[in-house]
């Protein structure tokens, strides 16, 4: 049975030398972003298109920029959390080694956490780029083009402009899946924050660090299917538990550093 005692999880964070935090939507929901399980979640009236539907027509790529907007516009505006900050402040000082995030709402960036020490699994929202040359378009111009032509943005060199997030589907970024599973095979310690673990390959993360001999903790709101394999679980509010852990936690220098391994993946 994992132990489910806040002091658990101090004293995990306290002792581990190297220690690596996945975060997942329920980190952002103090923050007004909604995540994508939770009863309720306006996810569900505006369900982002799959790769393949956005990819099959010039109309059904409309439909994707605009159930995207709707999203959005739900949260603009939102600022790093109690969350954010406090993971931001334990990387700066060294504490943590590295961040994966299945988040695509780029509050980790804003909370001052850099490229070096992010893994961000499924891109990232705040953004788009060509498909076909990668430039780098802002949603601002989007929105414009959307505004007063009513047809999908195309690029310059004629490439499809979206959204710069992993749709379902849509192949997995390999720089930072490799970081991602690198730090995982690296840390003593895998803290899991907001995630209901059902997305793959994400929800394997965890296992790869425990069968590389790291222990396991999960900070999540509900249970989750990997509940019973890890060694710590809490069910409750992310942004106090992680702020308490930063005000608290030891001083336990990391084996090595982030850049190493980013670099050796
Ligand atoms: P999820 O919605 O499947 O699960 C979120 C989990 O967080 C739930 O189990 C919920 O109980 C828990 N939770 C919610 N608020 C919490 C809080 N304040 N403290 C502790 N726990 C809390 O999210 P997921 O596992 O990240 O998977 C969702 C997918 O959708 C991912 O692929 C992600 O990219 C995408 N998504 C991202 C965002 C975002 O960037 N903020 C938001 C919605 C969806």
């Amino acid at each position: 049975m994992p132990a489910t005692s806040y002091a658990a999880l101090e004293q995990a964070f306290g002792t581990a030398p190297r220690i690596v935090v996945m975060t997942g939507a329920g980190l952002s929901t103090e923050c007004g972003v909604p995540d994508f399980r939770s009863k309720g979640s306006p996810w569900l009236t505006y369900p982002p298109l799959p790769f393949a539907d956005f990819m099959a027509s010039a109309e059904m790529r409309l439909e994707g920029w605009r159930r995207k907007f709707a999203m959005d516009d739900l949260y603009v505006g939102a600022q790093p959390g109690r969350g954010h900050r406090a993971l931001a402040g334990m990387v700066q000082s060294g504490r943590i080694a590295g961040i994966i995030t299945q988040n695509i709402d780029g509050l980790h960036q804003a909370s001052g956490i850099g490229e070096v020490q992010l893994a961000e699994l499924h891109g990232n929202g705040t953004f788009a780029t060509c498909l076909a040359c990668n430039e780098r378009h802002e949603l601002a111009s989007v929105r414009r083009e959307i505004a007063t032509k009513a047809q999908a943005p195309v690029c310059g060199c004629g490439g499809i402009i979206k959204s710069a997030t992993i749709s379902f589907g849509q192949p997995m970024p390999q720089g930072p899946l490799r970081r991602a599973e690198a730090w995982s095979r690296n840390c003593d310690l895998l803290l899991v924050v907001g995630s209901s673990l059902l997305v793959q390959p994400a929800a394997s993360l965890p296992l790869v660090a425990q069968q590389a001999g790291a222990r396991l903790a999960i900070l999540n709101r509900e249970p989750t299917p990997l509940d019973g394999m890890a060694d710590i679980v809490l069910h409750t509010e992310a942004g106090p538990v992680l702020e308490n852990l930063h005000v608290n936690s030891g001083n336990v220098p990391q084996k090595s550093t982030i850049s190493a391994v980013a670099t050796n993946p």
